[in-house]
């Protein structure tokens, strides 16, 4: 299997590569040079395999000769044996709606299911390999407990996380802010999330920087993310038992997750509809409606981890509606670095053959969590809410939605929809009392660095 640029197609790379760097040189993602289409016999062989398996059949498509089969079954044997579900994921219902429940993992997101199995696949690598990696991620929330929970305590890596100060839950706070082990460092900068993704993309594009700390990325941009997503929508359909196409609801913040899904259509996957569902930062609802792929402000919501205007996988999504032609995906990208790109009116058909979207505000994701906690006693995230909302305002009756996070990690959200808010589960209530460490950094990717310089020449 190998891997080019959206921006180049000329450079060939392994997934070692792909992997280990996360986002091209030339400032492109990573995209395969082909993907496979399973024929419908091929699905069917698929079908009553087990997540562990199935997973090892998926990834394994991607991996090539970095990771034997067997190894890879072991490794994600491992990564999923700390979740709180056997079969890694769950698939609930409410009323006509299926919620596919992906927060089962130790910091209950939806970030833990590729994370988990990320960190072990770097402990491989370095098992092999003499080196020292760091990772440096900026984080919405979520990300960023998930890839600390992974890394935690692994020898030759370290790993620094960049928040949004102040623009996080302290629920998604303390799981990342409490962990004591040396090789975590939390950074928190006075910005918004696009500020903090904006730091890390400026150190990594900092070649002589990212290359003297060796630094990697762990950021939803990471193709072994993606393909570890793909597979809970193969599950899902498998499951499901159907043999008509299924629609799924995604809960949407930089186009990761609901990219994933794609790649599984693409793959051969019957899916109908992927709904990308966005809070007030719509600039994907204005995008894949309308064409307007235009970024506002930054509005902080309910469902911080959406709180994103410029999705950086969508890249990936141009590069595959202009059939992967890599110089009109660099002349796309030139055009939205200057916020003024408009999406085709031919390419827009393409989109919309695929995707549909719409976006929840902030009073109807409360009504849609006080409406389920009524009438379901349910108590859904803020996040899921958006997914669960969106379809609703789109009248469609049969949809799988994304439920990407436990409610427990939005306790004010949910206490202002229905004065009540969900309990930690046991195994992460101590982070509520324990001391917390990080350190506030301004706006700015000089200080980024110096900082991270100053912790490697400690340890
Ligand atoms: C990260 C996250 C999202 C958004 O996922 P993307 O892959 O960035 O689109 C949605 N919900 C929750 C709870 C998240 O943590």
């Amino acid at each position: 299997m190998k891997y080019i640029s959206t921006r180049n197609s000329k450079i060939e790379f392994t997934f070692k590569e792909v992997f280990i760097k996360g986002l091209a040189d030339d400032g492109g993602l990573y995209v395969p040079k082909s993907l496979k289409r399973f024929s419908s016999q091929e699905l069917l062989e698929l079908k009553n395999l087990n997540y562990n398996q199935l997973s090892t059949e998926i990834i394994n498509l991607f991996t090539g000769d970095f990771i034997s089969k067997e190894d890879l079954f072991s490794l994600v044997s491992k990564s999923y044996s700390t979740f709180r579900e056997k079969e890694v994921v769950k698939i609930s219902k409410i009323e006509e709606l299926k919620l596919l429940e992906l927060f089962h993992g130790p910091t209950l997101a939806f970030k833990d299911v590729a994370m988990q199995f990320i960190g072990n696949l770097y402990e491989y690598y370095l098992s092999k390999n003499n080196e020292m990696i760091n990772i440096v991620v900026a984080t919405s929330g979520d990300t960023g407990a998930a890839a600390i929970d992974a890394i935690k305590g692994k020898s030759n890596l370290n790993i620094f996380v960049i928040h949004p100060h102040n623009r996080i839950s302290s629920v998604q706070r303390k799981l990342m802010t409490t962990v004591d082990e040396k090789n975590v460092f939390n950074i928190a900068i006075n910005g918004n999330f696009d500020d903090c993704q904006n730091i890390v993309k400026t150190m990594f594009s900092d070649l002589e920087f990212s290359k003297s700390i060796n630094m990697s990325g762990v950021n939803s941009i990471n193709w072994a993310r993606i393909i570890t997503q793909s597979v809970y929508y193969f599950y899902t359909y498998f499951k499901l038992n159907t043999d008509k196409p299924v629609s799924f609801s995604v809960p949407t913040g930089n186009f990761g997750d609901v990219f994933a899904g794609y790649i599984a259509k693409k793959m051969g996957l019957p899916i109908d509809k992927l709904v990308v569902a966005t809070n007030e930062n719509d600039i994907l609802h204005r995008a894949i409606s309308k064409g307007d792929y235009v970024s506002k402000e930054v509005k902080e919501t309910l469902s911080p981890s959406m709180d994103i205007q410029l999705a950086s996988n969508f890249e990936r999504l141009i590069y595959y509606t202009n059939n992967l032609d890599t110089l009109k995906t660099l002349e796309i990208m030139k055009k939205i670095q200057k916020n003024s790109y408009q999406i085709e009116k031919n390419n827009l058909k393409v989109i919309q053959n695929d995707f549909l979207s719409e976006s929840c505000n902030k009073q109807e994701t409360l009504e849609v969590i006080k409406k389920n906690y009524e009438e379901n006693n349910i108590i859904l995230d803020p996040h899921t809410a958006v997914g669960v909302g969106v379809v609703k305002k789109l009248s469609l009756n049969d949809c799988v939605v994304l439920s990407t996070a436990h409610p427990c990690k939005f306790p004010d959200a949910t206490n202002s929809a229905i004065n009540k808010f969900e309990k930690l589960p046991k195994t992460v209530k101590h982070v509520m009392n324990k001391e917390e460490n990080f350190e506030v950094l301004k706006n700015n990717t000089q200080e980024v660095k110096s900082f991270i310089k100053s912790k490697l020449y400690i340890s």
